[in-house]
């Protein structure tokens, strides 16, 4: 396993894989890794010749009041993991290695980052194009997996190399959870034993919600979401947001409607969690 913190060498080194005849699966992640990201890690693997994973604190997509300085690291116990799911490259690069300082330069994508997520954190989704815009164009993937766990990223990344035309398929993988039912996410690490107990509600509320909302229909929803807030907010979270929406556009659901993404996000404590069910409906 190789590491390379700069950029020219992982863009050589893809290159030359691509000219070799090799395909390139890429799985960008933030680091302080688990078995949400180890499980894309081998889904990159089983269809791909070189996998090349990215670990990578991205500045751009935290606004100012965020967690970027205190995001957990353990760099060591993630090559650990990367070697031991068969990863080929890890790509680790520094911030002043990733942007320029005048880098002024942004993609944008603008529909499917309004809501949820982009309401709460305006920037987050023009941070996270960027810099997989960026990684493509240095890892030079033809497949890239993206989990779940982040279902409007997914969305968003996927609308993006369709609108840009990127030559990579993007692959969803399914969200991974601890076994009482919690997401895993690297800022679970922030959660005490206390807050940890009550975040469960999250999806315990999100289970009981589509439950409610596969029985009494969509035209249910504002009534089941306001009850599933009060669970979450009376479990000791405070709601980010708890909605409903199409999963082909992230509008309001409507009779064409085929498929739902449930998402919530909440605090408990200072941590900010999210999770989502998607799932079909008869419309
Ligand atoms: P992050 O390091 O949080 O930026 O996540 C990197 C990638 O791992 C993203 O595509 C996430 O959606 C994915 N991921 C993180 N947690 C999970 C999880 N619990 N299940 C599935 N995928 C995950």
């Amino acid at each position: 396993m190789t590491v390379f913190k700069s950029k020219r060498e992982l863009q050589q080194f893809a290159l030359n894989a691509r000219r070799a005849g090799k395909t390139i699966g890429l799985v960008p992640t933030m680091g302080y890794l688990h078995a949400g990201h180890t499980s894309l890690i081998d889904i990159a693997r089983e269809k791909s010749d070189i996998v090349i994973v990215s670990i990578f604190v991205n500045p751009t997509q935290f606004a100012p009041t965020e967690d970027l300085d205190r995001y957990p690291r353990d760099f060591a116990h993630d090559l650990e993991l990367c070697r031991e799911h068969r990863a080929d490259v890890i790509f680790a690069p520094e911030p002043g290695e990733m942007y320029d300082a005048d880098a002024s330069t942004w993609v944008n994508e603008t529909m499917l980052s309004r809501p949820l997520c982009g309401a709460s954190r305006p920037t987050f989704f023009r941070g996270v194009t960027t810099v997989v815009s960026k990684l493509f164009l240095l890892a030079q993937p033809d497949l890239a997996v993206f989990g779940l766990k982040d279902a409007q990223q997914l969305f968003v990344v996927r609308r993006m190399v369709r609108d840009l035309d990127f030559p990579i398929e993007i692959i969803a993988a399914p969200l991974v959870r601890d076994d009482d039912g919690l997401a895993l996410s690297s800022r679970n690490r922030y959660l005490s034993e206390d807050e940890r107990t009550r975040a469960l509600s999250i999806h315990k509320t999100l289970l009981k919600c589509k439950a409610a909302i596969l029985a009494d229909g969509l035209a249910a929803a504002p009534r089941i979401l306001e009850a599933g807030k009060a669970d979450i907010t009376a479990a000791g979270g405070k709601v980010d947001y708890l909605e409903v929406l199409d999963s082909a556009d992230l509008e309001a659901p409507d009779g064409e409607t085929k498929e739902v993404l449930l998402a919530a996000a909440a605090f408990f404590g200072t941590t900010r969690l999210i999770d989502n069910e998607l799932f079909e409906v008869k419309g």
